[in-house]
């Protein structure tokens, strides 16, 4: 039987992994095929392909952009993404200039606090242009000013803790549009973990091609309860562990595996879509400004 894992994250977002190093996981642990999905940033794919392509694995180029519907965040995860895509590119250099900003409003926000953490050091331990909470958390625990990450957030970081600083999201409806446009999928993240199930219908009229049934935050029967919700709206199914590097003492890879089934179901989609486009020209050279502003 072949397997997948589609929801992994390196040190191109605020995974702990190289792309080297979680191919090597995949490789050790069998997988058939893997997808990269760091948060707003497809910068570690060109590697990842690499590392996959040398271990035999199937790559499948991805990201996870953090959006809201009505005001509930919802993460969305693209698939097959063409990463040269300039407006993709432009769009999460946006966002990842908003993750950076954020960053410094976090070290801000602690300094009040009377946290010494310096903000120079969060961005030289993140190292990449998505910087997110786990980095400032990671930062604390370097400066000998938190004991643990687990700390870093109850104490300061959790939502509503008081250096805790809301987001700005794109909207899902654009983040989809943005994942289209780009020739990917749109497939909703860990329902089960935000609570989206109220804003599943929206996305669905609005394009969305699929659902995480399969994360490693899911009960058995929350998967059960997707994988009917994805029946119920012709949504293909998609599964990963969003892995993040080795928690607690060991990597999330491995603990939730996709059957290589519904990669081939992904692929076909693709493929049609792709078909579609070609006999209906006009879309590829439609003159009219896209909606993304
Ligand atoms: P951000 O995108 O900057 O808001 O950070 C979100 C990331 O922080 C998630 O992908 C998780 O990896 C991590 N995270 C969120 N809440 C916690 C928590 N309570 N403890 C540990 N990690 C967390
Ligand atoms: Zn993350
Ligand atoms: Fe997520
Ligand atoms: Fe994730």
């Amino acid at each position: 039987m072949k397997f997948a894992d589609l929801h992994l994250h390196t040190q191109f977002s605020d995974g702990t992994f190289t792309p080297e190093e979680l191919a090597g996981h995949g490789a050790r642990l069998g997988f058939a095929a893997m997808a990269l999905t760091d948060h707003d940033t497809v910068e570690g794919c060109a590697r990842m392909a690499a590392a996959c392509a040398a271990a035999g694995i199937e790559f499948i180029v991805g990201a996870e952009l953090t959006a809201e519907h009505d005001h509930t965040e919802v993460h969305i995860l693209g698939y097959f993404l063409d990463s040269q895509n300039q407006t993709l590119l432009t769009e999460i250099a946006r966002f990842q200039a908003v993750r950076q900003q954020r960053i410094r409003e976090m070290a801000a926000r602690l300094n009040e606090l009377g946290v010494p953490l310096e903000v120079e050091s969060v961005f030289a331990l993140a190292n990449c242009r998505s910087p997110g909470r786990p980095h400032v958390a990671r930062a604390l625990v370097k400066a000998g000013l938190v004991s643990n990450l687990d700390e870093a957030f109850e104490r300061f970081l959790k939502k509503s803790r008081p250096a805790w600083v809301p987001k700005a999201r794109m909207s899902a409806v654009e983040g989809m549009e943005l994942i289209h446009q780009a020739g990917g999928l749109a497939v909703m993240a860990h329902p089960g973990l935000n609570r989206t199930d109220d804003v599943i219908p929206a996305l669905v009229d609005a394009g969305l091609d699929g659902i995480e049934c399969f994360h490693t935050k899911h009960s058995t029967a929350m998967s059960e309860r997707y994988l009917e919700i994805a029946d119920k709206f012709q949504l293909l199914i998609t599964g990963g562990s969003d892995c993040h590097g080795f928690s607690k003492g060991k990597p999330l890879i491995g603990g939730v595996k996709l059957p290589y089934e519904h990669v081939e179901k992904l692929k076909s989609r693709v493929e049609s879509r792709k078909s579609k486009a070609g006999t209906g020209a006009a879309s590829a050279l439609d003159p009219r400004p896209s909606t993304l502003g």
